[in-house]
C-alpha cells in the first residue's frame, strides 16, 4: 500500500510535468472509484480547467483545477503513469487525463481500492490527524499525541487519525530506528524514546522520498519504475535474517492482524 513516501514520490514527479497545463479531456473508465460523483460531473467539473497544483496530506493527494479539487486515496495499487505503454495492466487504466500540451496521464489501480473525490472547494479533512511534514508537527504536539493516547506504539504510528501517512513498513522501520520495541505501549515511554521517536519519523520518511519510495507489489513511480527503499529496509519483510546491528535473527510478529517486524535484541 502506498504511504506518505510513495504519495510524495508520486506528487514531486507529476509537478514539473502536469502543473499550469490545461486538461483538455477526460475519461473515466472505471466509475466505482467515484466515492461523490459521477464520470459525467468530473468530467464537466475538470475539461478546460488549469492544473494550478497539487499536494499532499497524509496519503492524500490532492489536484487542484483552478479550484475544483479532486482528491485521491491511491488504496493498495493506485499509481499515475505519464506513459501507456510503461502499464504492465492496461486493462486497470481507470482514468485518463489527456492535456494540451499533448501529455497525457494514466491513472492504474489493478485492486480498485482507490478513491476519487471532487470538491468545489479547498477539502477539510477532520478526521486525519497531523502529517509529519506539517510545520505544526513539532517535538511538543508529538508529546501531547502520546500522551493523549494509551495505545500500542505501533499502531499508534499507522492510526492516521493521530499522525497521518504512516503505514506497516515505515511504522516498523521508524521503530527499529529509535530501538523502541512494537509490543510498547505510548504509556510506558520515557521521554528521551518519545523524543527518538519523533527524530526518526521524518529521517526515515525523508530518506524514503529520496530513494523514490518502497516497491513491494503495484507501487511504481510515474515513470513506471520500481522505488529504491526496498534494498534499505532494516526490519521488514526481513524474517529470520540477522539485524544489521546485532547480528540477531529479526523477528516477525503479527500486530494489530498486520506482520511486524523487529529486532528483540536492538529494540527495548
Ligand atoms: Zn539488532
Amino acid at each position: 500500500m502506498p504511504e506518505l513516501p510513495e504519495v510524495e514520490t508520486i506528487r514531486l514527479q507529476l509537478i514539473p510535468e502536469y502543473t499550469g497545463r490545461k486538461l483538455m479531456a477526460f475519461e473515466v473508465r472505471e466509475p466505482r472509484l467515484l466515492q461523490n460523483c459521477t464520470p459525467e460531473e468530473l468530467k464537466k467539473a475538470l475539461e478546460g480547467r488549469c492544473l494550478k497544483e497539487i499536494y499532499r496530506t497524509g496519503k492524500f493527494l490532492i489536484f487542484n483545477f483552478s479550484n475544483r479539487f479532486v482528491v485521491f486515496h491511491l488504496g493498495m495499487s493506485g499509481i499515475f503513469l505519464k506513459d501507456e505503454s510503461q502499464s504492465h495492466y492496461p486493462q486497470h487504466i481507470h482514468l485518463v487525463f489527456l492535456f494540451q500540451s499533448g501529455k497525457n496521464l494514466y491513472y492504474q489501480d489493478i485492486r480498485k481500492f482507490g478513491k476519487i473525490w471532487l470538491y468545489k472547494e479547498r477539502p477539510q479533512f477532520p478526521n486525519l490527524g497531523i502529517d509529519p511534514f506539517d510545520k505544526k508537527f513539532s517535538l511538543n504536539k508529538f508529546n501531547k499525541l502520546i500522551n493523549l493516547k494509551r495505545k500500542n506504539i505501533k499502531l499508534f504510528l499507522m492510526d492516521q487519525s493521530i499522525v497521518a501517512g504512516i503505514g506497516n513498513i515505515y511504522a516498523s522501520e521508524i521503530l527499529f530506528e529509535a530501538g523502541v520495541s512494537p509490543l510498547r505501549s505510548t504509556d510506558s515511554l520515557i521521554n528521551r524514546e518519545v523524543k527518538g521517536i519523533y527524530l526518526v519519523i521524518r529521517s526515515v520518511l525523508k530518506k524514503a522520498i529520496e530513494r523514490f519510495g518502497t516497491t513491494y507489489s503495484a507501487y511504481r513511480t510515474v515513470d513506471g519504475e520500481s522505488g529504491q527503499n526496498q534494498h534499505f529496509l532494516k526490519v521488514y519483510q526481513r524474517e529470520g535474517q540477522p539485524c544489521y546491528r546485532c547480528g540477531t535473527p529479526i523477528k516477525k510478529i503479527i500486530l494489530g492482524s498486520r506482520s511486524t517486524f523487529f529486532c528483540i535484541n536492538c529494540q527495548k
